[in-house]
């Protein structure tokens, strides 16, 4: 059986990527039925560590407007900086959440 590069789509990324006759060949010896369903690229991703993928979130560095990622969902109204911004900006102690004293606590009159 002849086999020919075929051209496949990753079901992760999207992004086209080739099977080649020589894959084909490596598959077709292992008895693997299936078609593989992602690139080299996610392929590797999801041999290294095998965790799940991290959702990365787009936004906006608050500081000087350059678009960048992050691990997280930023939180509104929180400063989202890029990661130029942020080794800029050593770690600042978050001020904490002022503490009103419960001193001036008043029982209801009964
Ligand atoms: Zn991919
Ligand atoms: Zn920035």
């Amino acid at each position: 059986m002849e086999y020919q590069d075929r051209v496949l789509t990753c079901i992760d990324c999207g992004a086209e990527f080739v099977f080649t006759a020589g894959e084909q060949l490596f598959f077709y010896d292992k008895q693997f039925k299936n078609d593989p369903k992602r690139c080299k690229q996610c392929k590797a991703k999801r041999a290294s560590g095998g965790q799940r993928v991290r959702s990365e979130t787009r936004t906006t560095c608050s500081e000087c407007g350059a678009e960048t990622t992050v691990p997280f969902k930023p939180t509104q109204g929180r400063p989202v900086l890029c990661r130029s911004c942020f080794q800029k900006h050593p770690a600042k102690p978050v001020p904490a959440p002022e503490t009103k004293p419960d001193s001036k606590l008043v029982s209801d009159p009964d």
